[in-house]
């Protein structure tokens, strides 16, 4: 147990607040006795790869740095075979030894940040992908009885960027493995969304493999988003923003080119990093805390800007994106 613990090193973001009291766990059976321990004495704070938060004060808590670590197949038939990785088991790494093992389904999540554990908290997605594809199941500690129950992927309640776990379940569970089902060979490709299929042309690749999808997935992402050990960020910080048709329509006589995808009926989803973009802010600098130069979804820390800067720098984004096109876009990234 540590004692006021920077987490500059444990967040994205970079950002340097402490923790009162820091842990790292490495089984669930010493999960649950730190808990027993800790006795309600300080609140619970869980921390997997920090990846996907701002931290705009010092985190007075018991810190829970979920390090458990270990995959295992649970079943399998003649064309699946079903996963299940520790929550502390980093998810790029899972991502690649399904792969080596000739599994299909994750292939499009690749070099995603964070740990496996905290995958199903906002059903991580990318290049038309999203883990409730291939989520069979998962277990979490509940922090009130301190048993381990299952959920099943519909008691999940995923939706974009969304599960029970970000709402009625909030801070009621620490999820400790996850169970996925992968595809044996053949495999179903995803290979229409975004560049994905230019990137494999470009490689030079006619029958893709899985192996060929994370290639050129990583080569994607590379290309586009920022690497946090280079400059600070928690990814896209907004979430596409879902408009009232007739509002899309009016935006539409003012903005031609406006991109945007049907959702149902009446609403259709648009891009946020066009609106950040098109509302003049791609590239905006103010002191270390910026919008990223290429692509406008992402707030970055350019060195030492803290966690009230960036936040700062997020309100000035909304506002302006309101200001201009009167679409309020929210954060995906847990502000703490
Ligand atoms: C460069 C970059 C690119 C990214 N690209 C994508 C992308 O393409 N798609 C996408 O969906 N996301 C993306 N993200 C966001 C991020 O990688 C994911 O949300 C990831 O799942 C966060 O994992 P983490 O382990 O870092 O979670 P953390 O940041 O540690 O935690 C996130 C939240 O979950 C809670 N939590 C963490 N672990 C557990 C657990 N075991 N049980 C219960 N609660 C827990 C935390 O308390 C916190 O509220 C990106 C981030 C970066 C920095």
């Amino acid at each position: 147990m540590q004692f006021n613990q920077s987490l500059k090193n444990y967040n994205t973001f970079g950002i340097d607040v402490s923790a009162t009291q820091f842990i790292e766990i490495s089984t669930v059976h010493q999960l649950k006795d730190v808990i027993k321990e800790n006795n309600q004495k300080l609140p619970l704070f869980i921390l997997s790869g920090g990846s996907n938060m701002l931290l705009t004060k010092n985190v007075d808590a018991l810190v829970l740095h979920i390090n458990t670590k270990g995959i295992h197949v649970v079943d399998e038939n003649e064309d699946f075979v079903w996963m299940e990785a520790q929550a502390g088991e980093t998810w790029h790494d899972f991502v690649l030894y399904t792969i080596t093992q000739n599994l299909g389904g994750l292939e499009n999540l690749s070099l995603i940040p964070g740990k496996v554990g905290s995958s199903p908290i906002q059903n991580i997605g990318a290049y038309g992908v999203e883990i409730k594809d291939t989520m069979h199941s998962l277990t979490a500690l509940n922090l009130e009885t301190l048993e381990v129950e299952t959920f099943h992927n519909a008691d999940c309640k995923f939706g974009y960027r969304e599960s029970v776990f970000k709402h009625q379940l909030k801070d009621k569970y620490i999820i400790t493995a996850v169970t996925f089902k992968l595809k044996k060979a053949p495999h179903l490709l995803h290979t229409s969304y975004g560049a994905i299929q230019q990137e494999l042309e470009t490689m030079h690749v006619e029958q893709p493999t899985i192996k060929d999808v994370s290639n050129a997935v990583i080569a994607i992402r590379q290309s586009k988003l920022p690497d946090p050990k280079e400059i600070g960020n928690s990814g896209s910080f907004f979430k596409n923003p879902v408009i009232d048709k007739t509002l899309y329509q009016s935006l539409l006589e003012k903005n031609p080119d406006i991109p945007h995808y049907p959702v149902n009926e009446s609403e259709v989803k648009i891009p946020a990093g066009w609106l950040i973009e098109h509302a003049g802010l791609k590239g905006f600098r103010k002191g270390d805390a910026g919008v990223h130069t290429k692509q406008a979804l992402v707030l970055v820390n350019y060195g030492n800007a803290s966690g009230k800067e960036l936040i700062d720098m997020a309100y000035f984004v909304q506002q302006t994106v309101f200001e201009k096109f009167e679409i309020s876009i929210l954060p995906e990234v847990n502000i703490i």
